[in-house]
């Protein structure tokens, strides 16, 4: 995480670079009829506990109430307010209460979010949720994955991966956990205190856990592949197919862990290789049962999110923020104050061209505007000289080739764009 935690931090140049990750992730999700959602930063406390308590009050649904970042003490206020720490749970419970039966929505939304890190301190951190509501075919999941993929290539990163499994659908899911608990509870002493309880509760769980004596995960124990029911097996393996064909690489990771067990059916992580490791840029799945928790209504939906802070430095140490087109624009300097009015008329006649101007803020010599108009990168300098207005005319330096001429007063855009046209801009 870049923004490791709030702070008054900021730096100009970082400002077009995610401007630029912005651009290209809208563009394709345009493509594909998503539309944007611009989610409240401040959020109904009581709605997100609702949404986080859908985890069937396990530890990991306390874990993350508790990771929540409030407005007002909870003591003193009983409209408690909290800053969103994700955007799932409120697109799921507007669109079930909102949508019509059989409408499908598609929808995006990026931003800061907060939370709490483990000591306790403020974090912030940007992230890109896309979620599909309304339908449960196989289509959709294809269709969800492989819009991560087009964001990835779309931003520069041609050797994204998927990895991919399925957490089957209720009824596999019963026989799993059941066989998974009774072999927690034969191999007790291999298992730390909470690795143990979080397995208990969620056979998914990454512990992360560091305790040696720990065998962590249930690497040894009972696999879902083996628990999964027909249709469930099927769909699986048509996913692998369509992402193949698409030329999507991808390999099955059975132990392919989410820290939150409502997802069902099939769940990816994106990857990308750096420096010998495989990084996860994101990930998600299909989450056909969280909004009967959430909203008391059944509303299939699939959706992902990414790590921009975590795609941002990759693409820092990638190089593979280009840099903006130069735009060409003009430097505007008035060599006395009383011709302050005519340096703002200048300008706008100019900006109603769409022509871009840097206006010189202090009358100095020549020397020192033309220098001025090089560190903006200006291509051509305008001075406002008092006996040349006088005279219907203004001083033009091209800045690059410094040469200069004088234009009529009375044709000053079209002096302009004969100056641009030499400098093919
Ligand atoms: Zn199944
Ligand atoms: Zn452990």
């Amino acid at each position: 995480m870049k923004k490791a935690q709030v702070t008054g931090d900021f730096l100009t140049e970082e400002a077009w670079k995610w401007k630029s990750i912005e651009d290209a992730f809208s563009e394709v999700l345009t493509l594909h009829d998503y539309q944007e959602i611009r989610l409240p930063i401040l959020q109904d406390r009581e709605v997100l506990q609702k949404g986080i308590g859908a985890l069937a009050g396990s530890r990991e649904a306390l874990q993350a109430a508790q990771r929540t970042i409030d407005v007002c003490p909870r003591e003193t206020d009983s409209h408690t307010l909290s800053l969103r720490p994700e955007g799932t749970i409120s697109i799921l419970y507007h669109t079930a209460l909102h949508s019509q039966k059989g409408q499908v929505s598609r929808y995006y939304y990026h931003g800061p979010m907060f939370k709490k890190a483990p000591d306790g301190k403020a974090q912030e951190f940007f992230q890109l949720g896309v979620e599909l509501l309304g339908s449960d075919s196989l289509l959709t999941e294809n269709e969800v994955i492989s819009l991560g993929m087009r964001i990835l290539n779309a931003l520069g990163f041609r050797d994204a991966s998927l990895k991919l499994n399925s957490y089957g659908c209720e009824d596999c899911r019963r026989k799993f956990f059941a066989d998974v608990r009774a072999n927690l509870e034969s191999n007790v002493r291999d298992y730390c205190k909470t690795c143990y309880e979080e397995l208990h509760l969620n056979p998914f769980a990454d512990t992360r856990c560091q305790d040696k004596s720990c065998r962590h995960d249930l690497k040894a124990g009972p696999q879902i592949e083996d628990y999964l029911c027909a249709k469930c097996r099927d769909n699986f393996s048509r996913i692998r197919k369509i992402q193949a064909n698409l030329g999507h690489p991808f390999r099955v990771d059975p132990h392919l862990y989410k820290n939150f067990a409502y997802y069902n059916e099939t769940v990816f992580d994106f990857c990308i290789p750096q420096e010998g490791r495989e990084i996860t840029v994101g990930g998600g799945g299909r989450y056909d049962y969280l909004s009967n928790h959430i909203a008391k209504r059944n509303l299939p939906a699939v959706g992902f999110s990414l790590d921009l802070d975590v795609i941002f430095s990759l693409m820092e140490a990638r190089r593979l923020f280009l840099p903006l087109r130069k735009n060409f624009s003009v430097y505007i300097s008035a060599q006395s104050p009383n011709m302050e009015m005519m340096l703002l008329q200048i300008a706008q006649e100019l900006h109603a061209q769409g022509i871009k101007t840097v206006l010189g803020t202090d009358s100095r010599n020549t020397a020192d505007e033309l220098a001025n108009a090089k560190s903006h990168n200006c291509d051509i300098m305008i001075t406002i000289r008092e006996e040349n207005i006088r005279e219907g005319k203004l001083l033009l330096h091209n800045v690059s080739r410094e040469d200069q001429a004088y234009i009529p007063l009375n044709h000053l855009t079209e002096s302009v764009e004969i100056a641009r046209k030499t400098l093919k801009k």
